[in-house]
């Protein structure tokens, strides 16, 4: 249920709505908006009976039933869109384009600093890299572990870059928050509900990929975990789904982006790297990312795909990625001129 409160309530009839619906059973969130604060009952059970209770108190504009399955994460509990800080200078859901750039794999020291140096320079601002990596066969590369977060650490001091890298395990989550500053949730983990319970209650961003087969009511209810266990900065990666087409190694459903925002307010990246396989392909569908409204770009690169220890042929190398880079301006700025 959603208590929108009127413009001018005070603190203190806010608090007297939140301790009443505790009395009912249910937790209050309260989401203080540009305009108004809401606050979202959640919980089990039905809660209409109560809307008449909640209408008649001081401060209420209004009371209704959430419509969606998925609550925090809608758009019904929060109109304006969640913009997500990574230090002081990234901005991610407010309208911005960033891009999220690095090797499938940490690799050696070499591979990691010349990459991160490269995608820097070129204009990304978040390095990625995976040191947990979750390979379909147990005989393939499984990552450097701390190691590779180490190396990750090292390469944020040189260039500036902030870094993501994939969380595989809830026993990892405090090791692998010390040293990222966003959390990735892999498409194999997005409905590993421990996890997504324990990152509820880590102090960090975290990016949720889409599973393989995930629908978009399953992506936001596992968003929802996140958000309802305490830790409203989440953002969405759609990263492609398995369908019938064998001509690239996933479908990009760019048609997620528009469809999560009209359903939710959370920011959504765009992964063309995974979402096709294929080098080729990457560009256009990052220029199609930008065209479909997306918040952000998250492409692999390395500097000799051929020999990289995992996606190699989906990898940029280094001249792909500044190219890229170069073509993706023009888009980026046609998109701002119309938001602005
Ligand atoms: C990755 O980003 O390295 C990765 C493993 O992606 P996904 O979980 O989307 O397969
Ligand atoms: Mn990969």
């Amino acid at each position: 249920m959603i208590i929108s409160m009127q413009l001018n309530a005070t603190d203190e009839q806010i608090n007297h709505v939140c301790d009443r619906v505790r009395e009912f059973g249910f937790m209050p969130h309260v989401i203080r908006g540009e305009e108004r604060t809401v606050i979202a009952a959640i919980g089990h059970g039905d809660k209409r009976e109560h809307i008449e209770t909640f209408k008649a108190m001081d401060g209420v504009d209004d009371a209704f039933p959430i419509q969606q399955p998925f609550k925090l994460v809608s758009r019904e509990v929060r109109h304006q869109r969640s913009v997500i800080r990574i230090g002081d200078d990234i901005t991610i859901g407010n309208g911005s384009f960033v891009v999220m750039a690095g090797p499938c794999s940490v690799e050696t020291h070499d591979q990691l600093m010349s990459t991160a140096e490269t995608v820097a320079a070129a204009g990304a601002k978040i390095l990625r890299g995976g040191a947990y990596k979750p390979r379909t066969s147990p005989y393939e590369f499984q990552g450097l572990a701390e190691e590779g977060l180490k190396l990750l650490a090292e390469a944020r001091e040189r260039t500036g870059l902030k870094v993501i890298t994939e969380i595989l395990n809830s026993e990892d989550v405090d090791l692998v928050a010390e040293y990222a500053d966003i959390l990735q949730v892999g498409a194999r983990n997005m409905q590993n509900f421990e996890l997504l319970k324990k990152l509820g209650r880590v102090g960090k961003p975290v990016m949720l990929k889409r599973g393989l087969s995930a629908t978009i009511k399953e992506f936001l209810l596992s968003a929802e975990y996140i958000v309802s266990h305490g830790n409203p900065e989440v953002m969405l990666c759609e990263r492609g789904i398995r369908t019938f087409e064998t001509a690239t190694r996933n479908t990009l459903d760019l048609s997620a982006v528009p469809v999560i925002n009209e359903l939710s307010h959370l920011p959504v990246i765009i992964d063309p790297s995974h979402g096709t396989g294929k080098r080729s392909l990457v560009p256009p569908m990052a220029k199609a990312a930008v065209a479909v409204g997306a918040d952000g770009l998250m492409t692999e690169v390395h500097p000799c795909p051929e020999k990289a220890w995992s996606d190699g042929p989906q990898s940029l190398r280094f001249e792909d990625f500044e190219r890229m880079m170069k073509e993706l301006q023009p888009y980026i700025q046609v998109r701002a001129s119309e938001t602005n």
